[in-house]
Order: C-alpha cells, then sequence, then structure tokens
C-alpha cells in the first residue's frame, strides 16, 4: 500500500522547497502538482488557444504529455520546461485556466496516475480535499502575502527570472483570491489537515516539523 503526504497551501507558501527536501530525506517521490497546471498553461500560450475555446481545449489534453522527471525536471510534449513555466506569461495565465472543469479533470487522472502504487509527497491546492482525501498525512501551509512575495523574488533571483516585489505581490495575491473563490477543487484546507504558518519560521524548522508529523503517522 503507497503511504501518501498532500501538502497544500497557497502561492509561495514554501511548499516547493519543503516538499523537496520531506521527500529527500524520507524518501518519498515528490510531485508538484502546479507544475502540472502550468504546463497546461504554456501549451495554451504556445498554441494560442483562449480560455473560452473549449473544442480545442480538449483536443489539446488528448495529445498532451507531461512528465515530471526523479530530479524535478519537468518535461512538456517532449521538451524541458522547468523555468519556462516559472515566467510571467504561465504565472498570470495559469490560475484562470485552472478553473476549467476539463482541464481539472485531466490533470486529476494524471496526477493519481503518476502517485499509483507510490509512496509520495505532493503539493498543491487540493491534494488534502479532492486528489487524495485519504492521504495518510495532510498539512496546509500557510505564511503572510507579503512574506511569500519576498521568497517567491528570491527564488525568481536564483532562477535568473527577473520580477519586481510589486508585481510578484500583485500576482500572489490575485492567484490567491481565484484559487480560494473558485467553483471547482478551492484552495481551502482539508478538515483534518494539521494547520502551520510558516511566516516566521525558518525553511529547517517547517522541514522538521513536518518530518516529526509523519513519522508520527507512520509509526
Ligand atoms: O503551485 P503553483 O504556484 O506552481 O501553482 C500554479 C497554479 O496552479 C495555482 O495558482 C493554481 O491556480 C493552480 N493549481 C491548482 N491546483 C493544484 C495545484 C495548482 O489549481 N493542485
Amino acid at each position: 500500500m503507497s503511504f501518501i503526504v498532500a501538502i497544500d497551501g497557497p502561492a509561495g507558501s514554501g511548499k516547493g522547497t519543503i516538499t523537496k527536501l520531506v521527500g529527500e530525506k524520507l524518501n518519498l517521490i515528490n510531485i508538484d502538482t502546479g507544475a502540472t497546471f502550468r504546463c497546461v498553461a504554456l501549451n495554451m500560450i504556445q498554441e494560442n488557444i483562449k480560455i473560452y475555446e473549449k473544442e480545442k481545449i480538449t483536443k489539446m489534453l488528448n495529445r498532451i504529455n507531461i512528465e515530471i522527471k526523479e530530479n524535478g525536471d519537468i518535461f512538456l510534449n517532449g521538451n524541458e520546461v522547468s523555468k519556462r513555466i516559472r515566467e510571467n506569461d504561465v504565472n498570470d495565465f495559469v490560475s484562470p485556466i485552472s478553473t476549467v472543469q476539463v482541464i481539472r479533470e485531466k490533470l486529476l487522472d494524471i496526477q493519481r496516475k503518476i502517485a499509483e502504487g507510490k509512496d509520495v509527497i505532493m503539493e498543491g491546492r487540493d491534494i488534502g480535499t479532492v486528489v487524495f482525501p485519504n492521504a495518510n498525512v495532510k498539512i496546509y501551509l500557510d505564511a503572510s502575502a507579503e512574506e511569500r512575495a519576498k521568497r517567491r523574488i528570491k527564488q525568481n533571483q536564483e532562477k535568473s527570472i527577473e520580477s519586481s516585489y510589486e508585481d510578484v505581490l500583485a500576482n500572489i495575491i490575485d492567484r490567491d483570491k481565484r484559487d480560494s473563490s473558485r467553483v471547482i477543487a478551492p484552495l481551502k484546507k482539508a478538515d483534518d489537515a494539521i494547520y502551520i504558518d510558516s511566516t516566521n519560521m525558518t525553511i529547517e524548522e517547517v522541514t522538521e516539523q513536518i518530518i516529526k508529523i509523519i513519522k508520527e503517522k507512520q509509526g
């Protein structure tokens, strides 16, 4: 039987960094579901498909091939797009397209298949509520919008992506609003998830706390 850790939370809450570290320490496969939504957004940008063009979206989804390699590299239709999917045009388009039902259904299917039979730590917005409601461990990771914007800027600098604090903060606030107010699979804490506010915590502190919670569950 597989062991599933679900980590949900808003943009920039540290999910990506922490999921990777915890996964490495506890030998859990790390699955970033946001990257799968980003791949769909990028594919639509590349093919100039608009959000209301349902038939074109369905055809694109039938052809799409998203791969998450063991080292975390993301491939879209055979091309490496790990950095490309973090750029501004994708940032602005990803939240709107994640409200489209056919896209969520297709990605739900892909996400569950990737995890099948494996021990995973999966991060996103609806993992504990929709993708794996029976996950063994559920964490909801949060932080203030300002702190999350600062973290995103630092991450972007490390990846040589240019961004201003004002733009990043505006994008984070806008995505929070859209992600938590959408009708299908909104961003929300599962009733049985453990809430962690990481605003004043270091990465090490959050990682340690989550490892402790998982180890307790593993027995
Ligand atoms: O995690 P990340 O910021 O890369 O996610 C990008 C976007 O993908 C989110 O803002 C959200 O709109 C969407 N998403 C989602 N459900 C998930 C993961 C991401 O709707 N499980």
